[in-house]
Protein backbone atom coordinates (compact mmCIF):
# COMPACT_ATOMS: atom_id res chain seq x y z
CA UNK A 1 0.00 0.00 0.00
CA UNK A 2 1.38 3.44 -1.38
CA UNK A 3 2.29 5.46 1.73
CA UNK A 4 0.35 8.94 2.29
CA UNK A 5 2.03 12.11 1.14
CA UNK A 6 3.60 13.68 3.69
CA UNK A 7 1.40 17.27 5.02
CA UNK A 8 2.86 19.28 3.88
CA UNK A 9 3.89 17.82 0.23
CA UNK A 10 0.14 17.47 -0.04
CA UNK A 11 -0.38 21.26 0.79
CA UNK A 12 1.97 22.23 -1.74
CA UNK A 13 0.30 19.98 -4.57
CA UNK A 14 -3.12 21.15 -3.61
CA UNK A 15 -1.29 25.04 -3.84
CA UNK A 16 0.01 24.41 -7.36
CA UNK A 17 -3.30 22.53 -8.61
CA UNK A 18 -5.04 25.62 -6.98
CA UNK A 19 -2.71 27.54 -8.89
CA UNK A 20 -2.94 26.17 -12.15
CA UNK A 21 -7.17 25.80 -12.62
CA UNK A 22 -6.61 30.36 -11.36
CA UNK A 23 -4.32 30.35 -14.86
CA UNK A 24 -6.20 28.51 -16.98
CA UNK A 25 -9.31 30.47 -15.48
CA UNK A 26 -7.80 33.67 -16.66
CA UNK A 27 -9.32 35.33 -19.36
CA UNK A 28 -8.01 38.36 -21.01
CA UNK A 29 -9.57 42.09 -20.76
CA UNK A 30 -9.57 43.06 -24.95
CA UNK A 31 -12.51 45.05 -25.17
CA UNK A 32 -11.64 49.40 -24.12
CA UNK A 33 -13.68 52.03 -24.01
CA UNK A 34 -11.48 53.46 -27.41
CA UNK A 35 -12.19 50.00 -29.43
CA UNK A 36 -15.66 50.64 -28.47
CA UNK A 37 -16.47 53.24 -30.14
CA UNK A 38 -18.41 53.83 -33.49
CA UNK A 39 -15.77 56.43 -34.67
CA UNK A 40 -12.86 54.00 -34.19
CA UNK A 41 -14.62 51.08 -35.40
CA UNK A 42 -15.56 52.70 -38.77
CA UNK A 43 -12.38 53.94 -39.36
CA UNK A 44 -10.89 50.86 -39.07
CA UNK A 45 -13.59 48.98 -41.20
CA UNK A 46 -12.99 51.48 -43.64
CA UNK A 47 -9.00 51.71 -43.83
CA UNK A 48 -8.98 48.02 -44.36
CA UNK A 49 -11.38 48.06 -46.82
CA UNK A 50 -9.79 50.58 -48.29
CA UNK A 51 -6.17 49.75 -48.03
CA UNK A 52 -5.77 45.52 -46.97
CA UNK A 53 -7.07 44.29 -50.01
CA UNK A 54 -5.77 44.06 -53.96
CA UNK A 55 -3.08 46.19 -55.49
CA UNK A 56 -2.99 48.64 -52.33
CA UNK A 57 -2.18 45.34 -49.86
CA UNK A 58 0.46 44.60 -52.55
CA UNK A 59 1.74 47.90 -52.08
CA UNK A 60 1.55 47.95 -48.59
CA UNK A 61 3.37 44.52 -48.26
CA UNK A 62 6.45 45.57 -50.85
CA UNK A 63 6.81 48.93 -48.92
CA UNK A 64 6.98 47.48 -45.84
CA UNK A 65 10.06 47.82 -43.61
CA UNK A 66 11.58 44.14 -43.45
CA UNK A 67 11.77 45.02 -39.51
CA UNK A 68 8.05 45.27 -39.36
CA UNK A 69 6.72 42.16 -41.51
CA UNK A 70 9.28 40.29 -39.26
CA UNK A 71 7.84 41.25 -36.06
CA UNK A 72 3.99 40.93 -37.84
CA UNK A 73 2.71 43.92 -38.28
CA UNK A 74 -0.38 43.83 -40.64
CA UNK A 75 -1.78 45.99 -42.73
CA UNK A 76 -5.02 45.82 -40.40
CA UNK A 77 -2.65 46.38 -37.50
CA UNK A 78 -1.40 49.95 -39.38
CA UNK A 79 -5.26 50.61 -39.80
CA UNK A 80 -6.14 50.04 -36.11
CA UNK A 81 -2.94 52.05 -35.02
CA UNK A 82 -3.53 55.13 -37.07
CA UNK A 83 -7.44 54.90 -36.72
CA UNK A 84 -6.65 54.84 -32.49
CA UNK A 85 -4.06 57.74 -33.51
CA UNK A 86 -7.41 59.38 -35.20
CA UNK A 87 -9.91 58.85 -31.96
CA UNK A 88 -7.54 59.84 -29.78
CA UNK A 89 -7.60 63.49 -30.98
CA UNK A 90 -11.27 63.48 -30.98
CA UNK A 91 -11.47 62.49 -27.82
CA UNK A 92 -8.90 65.24 -26.84
CA UNK A 93 -10.30 67.79 -29.06
CA UNK A 94 -13.60 67.51 -27.06
CA UNK A 95 -12.12 67.76 -23.92
CA UNK A 96 -12.45 63.47 -22.66
CA UNK A 97 -10.09 61.67 -20.74
CA UNK A 98 -7.96 59.24 -23.01
CA UNK A 99 -9.33 56.37 -23.33
CA UNK A 100 -7.73 52.66 -23.81
CA UNK A 101 -7.58 50.42 -26.69
CA UNK A 102 -7.65 46.30 -26.50
CA UNK A 103 -7.09 46.84 -22.95
CA UNK A 104 -4.07 49.70 -23.59
CA UNK A 105 -2.88 52.75 -23.45
CA UNK A 106 -2.52 54.63 -26.82
CA UNK A 107 1.56 54.28 -27.00
CA UNK A 108 4.01 56.12 -29.80
CA UNK A 109 5.09 52.70 -31.72
CA UNK A 110 8.95 53.33 -32.44
CA UNK A 111 10.39 51.27 -35.27
CA UNK A 112 8.68 47.87 -34.59
CA UNK A 113 8.49 48.67 -30.69
CA UNK A 114 4.91 48.25 -29.77
CA UNK A 115 5.82 49.94 -26.29
CA UNK A 116 8.69 51.06 -26.53
CA UNK A 117 9.38 52.18 -22.60
CA UNK A 118 8.61 48.65 -21.32
CA UNK A 119 10.17 46.39 -23.72
CA UNK A 120 13.27 48.43 -23.18
CA UNK A 121 12.66 48.16 -19.03
CA UNK A 122 12.25 44.08 -19.70
CA UNK A 123 15.48 44.09 -21.91
CA UNK A 124 17.41 46.07 -19.17
CA UNK A 125 16.02 43.52 -16.18
CA UNK A 126 16.50 40.70 -18.29
CA UNK A 127 20.41 42.15 -18.73
CA UNK A 128 20.38 42.55 -14.55
CA UNK A 129 19.56 39.86 -14.44
CA UNK A 130 21.87 37.84 -16.56
CA UNK A 131 24.77 39.81 -15.72
CA UNK A 132 23.95 39.10 -11.89
CA UNK A 133 23.61 35.48 -12.36
CA UNK A 134 26.69 35.10 -14.31
CA UNK A 135 28.70 37.35 -10.88
CA UNK A 136 26.51 34.57 -9.05
CA UNK A 137 28.02 31.88 -10.51
CA UNK A 138 31.99 33.27 -10.62
CA UNK A 139 31.32 34.35 -6.74
CA UNK A 140 29.82 31.07 -4.88
CA UNK A 141 31.49 27.96 -5.42
CA UNK A 142 29.02 24.99 -6.38
CA UNK A 143 29.09 23.57 -2.80
CA UNK A 144 27.02 25.91 -1.30
CA UNK A 145 23.62 24.71 -0.51
CA UNK A 146 21.35 27.20 -2.50
CA UNK A 147 23.56 27.27 -5.62
CA UNK A 148 21.90 25.31 -7.94
CA UNK A 149 18.49 26.54 -6.63
CA UNK A 150 19.65 29.78 -7.12
CA UNK A 151 20.65 29.32 -10.68
CA UNK A 152 17.93 27.83 -11.67
CA UNK A 153 15.61 30.40 -10.46
CA UNK A 154 17.80 32.63 -12.47
CA UNK A 155 17.20 30.86 -15.36
CA UNK A 156 13.76 30.99 -15.45
CA UNK A 157 13.49 34.43 -14.29
CA UNK A 158 15.70 35.33 -17.43
CA UNK A 159 13.69 33.51 -19.74
CA UNK A 160 10.23 34.99 -18.51
CA UNK A 161 11.89 38.68 -18.84
CA UNK A 162 13.03 37.92 -22.45
CA UNK A 163 9.53 37.24 -23.36
CA UNK A 164 8.33 40.14 -21.49
CA UNK A 165 10.68 42.00 -24.14
CA UNK A 166 8.72 40.35 -26.91
CA UNK A 167 5.26 40.59 -25.65
CA UNK A 168 5.86 44.48 -25.15
CA UNK A 169 7.41 44.47 -29.03
CA UNK A 170 4.49 43.35 -29.90
CA UNK A 171 1.59 41.97 -28.13
CA UNK A 172 -0.10 38.85 -30.02
CA UNK A 173 -1.89 36.15 -29.03
CA UNK A 174 0.88 33.69 -28.94
CA UNK A 175 2.96 36.94 -27.38
CA UNK A 176 0.54 37.27 -24.73
CA UNK A 177 0.22 34.05 -23.56
CA UNK A 178 3.80 33.42 -23.44
CA UNK A 179 4.71 36.18 -21.31
CA UNK A 180 2.02 34.80 -18.78
CA UNK A 181 2.98 31.25 -19.04
CA UNK A 182 6.39 32.37 -18.13
CA UNK A 183 6.02 34.82 -15.85
CA UNK A 184 3.75 32.46 -14.08
CA UNK A 185 6.33 29.66 -14.50
CA UNK A 186 8.86 32.10 -12.37
CA UNK A 187 5.93 32.24 -9.58
CA UNK A 188 5.33 28.16 -9.94
CA UNK A 189 8.91 27.59 -9.67
CA UNK A 190 9.31 30.02 -6.32
CA UNK A 191 6.05 27.86 -4.79
CA UNK A 192 7.95 24.73 -5.76
CA UNK A 193 10.65 26.10 -3.26
CA UNK A 194 8.19 26.04 -0.64
CA UNK A 195 8.57 22.30 -0.21
CA UNK A 196 12.07 23.00 0.51
CA UNK A 197 11.79 23.25 4.23
CA UNK A 198 9.50 20.65 4.57
CA UNK A 199 11.51 17.90 2.25
CA UNK A 200 15.00 18.81 3.49
CA UNK A 201 15.43 18.92 7.13
CA UNK A 202 18.89 20.65 7.03
CA UNK A 203 20.86 23.19 8.82
CA UNK A 204 19.52 25.55 6.37
CA UNK A 205 16.13 25.14 8.07
CA UNK A 206 17.22 28.81 9.82
CA UNK A 207 16.72 31.05 6.79
CA UNK A 208 13.33 31.24 5.06
CA UNK A 209 14.42 30.15 1.50
CA UNK A 210 10.81 28.58 0.89
CA UNK A 211 10.02 32.55 1.23
CA UNK A 212 12.96 34.00 -0.74
CA UNK A 213 11.10 34.27 -3.67
CA UNK A 214 8.32 35.50 -2.50
CA UNK A 215 9.42 38.79 -2.43
CA UNK A 216 11.44 38.28 -5.88
CA UNK A 217 7.71 37.98 -7.33
CA UNK A 218 7.52 41.44 -8.17
CA UNK A 219 10.61 41.33 -10.50
CA UNK A 220 9.35 39.12 -12.54
CA UNK A 221 7.88 40.23 -15.33
CA UNK A 222 3.56 40.82 -14.84
CA UNK A 223 3.82 39.35 -11.45
CA UNK A 224 1.86 42.41 -10.20
CA UNK A 225 -0.84 41.16 -12.12
CA UNK A 226 -0.56 37.57 -11.62
CA UNK A 227 -0.15 38.59 -8.23
CA UNK A 228 -3.30 40.26 -7.88
CA UNK A 229 -4.92 37.43 -9.75
CA UNK A 230 -3.26 34.69 -7.30
CA UNK A 231 -3.18 36.06 -3.68
CA UNK A 232 -5.15 38.58 -1.70
CA UNK A 233 -2.37 41.20 -1.86
CA UNK A 234 -2.64 43.35 0.83
CA UNK A 235 -2.85 40.70 3.65
CA UNK A 236 -0.40 38.74 2.19
CA UNK A 237 2.32 41.21 1.17
CA UNK A 238 1.79 42.93 4.47
CA UNK A 239 2.79 39.52 6.13
CA UNK A 240 5.48 38.70 3.68
CA UNK A 241 6.63 42.19 4.29
CA UNK A 242 6.69 41.73 8.24
CA UNK A 243 8.15 38.61 8.01
CA UNK A 244 11.56 39.39 6.56
CA UNK A 245 11.78 42.71 8.44
CA UNK A 246 11.48 40.60 11.52
CA UNK A 247 14.16 38.28 9.91
CA UNK A 248 15.98 41.17 8.65
CA UNK A 249 15.76 42.62 12.03
CA UNK A 250 16.34 39.18 13.97
CA UNK A 251 19.50 38.40 12.05
CA UNK A 252 21.16 42.37 12.66
CA UNK A 253 23.92 41.36 14.74
CA UNK A 254 25.32 38.09 13.41
CA UNK A 255 24.44 38.93 9.61
CA UNK A 256 26.02 41.76 8.64
CA UNK A 257 24.55 42.07 4.89
CA UNK A 258 20.92 41.75 6.65
CA UNK A 259 20.42 45.62 5.74
CA UNK A 260 20.74 44.49 1.78
CA UNK A 261 17.56 42.11 2.14
CA UNK A 262 15.38 44.76 3.93
CA UNK A 263 16.18 47.40 1.65
CA UNK A 264 14.91 44.92 -1.22
CA UNK A 265 12.19 43.84 0.10
CA UNK A 266 10.93 47.60 1.25
CA UNK A 267 11.52 48.54 -2.57
CA UNK A 268 10.04 45.48 -4.25
CA UNK A 269 6.72 46.07 -1.90
CA UNK A 270 7.19 49.76 -2.57
CA UNK A 271 7.45 49.57 -6.51
CA UNK A 272 4.80 47.42 -6.77
CA UNK A 273 2.54 49.32 -6.00
CA UNK A 274 3.25 51.36 -9.05
CA UNK A 275 1.54 49.51 -11.03
CA UNK A 276 -1.77 50.81 -9.41
CA UNK A 277 -0.98 53.87 -10.58
CA UNK A 278 -2.74 53.46 -14.20
CA UNK A 279 -2.48 56.59 -16.23
CA UNK A 280 -1.70 57.51 -19.73
CA UNK A 281 1.52 57.23 -21.09
CA UNK A 282 3.61 60.00 -20.78
CA UNK A 283 5.31 61.45 -23.94
CA UNK A 284 2.92 58.62 -25.10
CA UNK A 285 5.60 56.54 -23.99
CA UNK A 286 5.94 55.82 -20.06
CA UNK A 287 3.24 54.69 -18.52
CA UNK A 288 2.99 53.14 -14.89
CA UNK A 289 4.01 49.74 -16.17
CA UNK A 290 6.74 51.02 -17.78
CA UNK A 291 8.27 52.71 -15.06
CA UNK A 292 7.53 50.15 -12.86
CA UNK A 293 9.95 47.69 -14.80
CA UNK A 294 12.39 50.09 -14.93
CA UNK A 295 12.23 50.85 -11.27
CA UNK A 296 13.15 47.31 -10.93
CA UNK A 297 16.60 47.01 -13.06
CA UNK A 298 18.66 48.15 -10.27
CA UNK A 299 17.18 46.13 -7.51
CA UNK A 300 18.57 43.00 -9.42
CA UNK A 301 22.25 44.21 -8.22
CA UNK A 302 21.35 44.34 -4.30
CA UNK A 303 19.34 40.98 -4.50
CA UNK A 304 21.95 39.21 -5.74
CA UNK A 305 24.61 40.85 -3.81
CA UNK A 306 22.67 40.02 -0.84
CA UNK A 307 22.01 36.02 -2.63
CA UNK A 308 25.51 36.18 -2.99
CA UNK A 309 26.78 36.86 0.42
CA UNK A 310 24.30 34.76 2.34
CA UNK A 311 25.29 31.77 -0.29
CA UNK A 312 28.32 32.13 0.50
CA UNK A 313 27.88 32.55 4.90
CA UNK A 314 25.64 29.19 4.40
CA UNK A 315 28.60 27.74 2.71
CA UNK A 316 31.27 28.67 5.47
CA UNK A 317 28.60 27.61 8.09
CA UNK A 318 28.58 23.75 6.47
CA UNK A 319 32.26 24.33 6.19
CA UNK A 320 33.30 25.26 9.81
CA UNK A 321 30.28 22.57 11.23
CA UNK A 322 28.13 24.91 12.53
CA UNK A 323 24.77 24.39 13.09
CA UNK A 324 21.86 26.41 12.61
CA UNK A 325 18.87 25.95 14.42
ZN1 LIG B 1 5.42 44.10 -18.58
Amino acid sequence: MASPLPPCTAVIYSALAIVALLLLSATAVNASQGDKEPVYQDCVTQCVRTNCTGARLRGFQSTQAPYMALTGWTCRDDCRYQCMWQTVGLYQAEGYSIPQFHGKWPFARFLCFEEPASALASLLNGLACLLMLLRYRSSVPRQSPMYYTITAFSLVSLNAWFWSTVFHTRDTYLTEKMDYFCASAVILYSIYLCSFPCLRSVSISRFPYHTILYPLLPLSPHSASLHHLLFPVPPTGIVNLLWWLCWCWQNRRTLPYWWKCGVVVVLLHGLALLELLDFPPLFWVLDAHAVWHLSTVPVHFLFYSFLIDDSLHLLNTEKTGVKLE
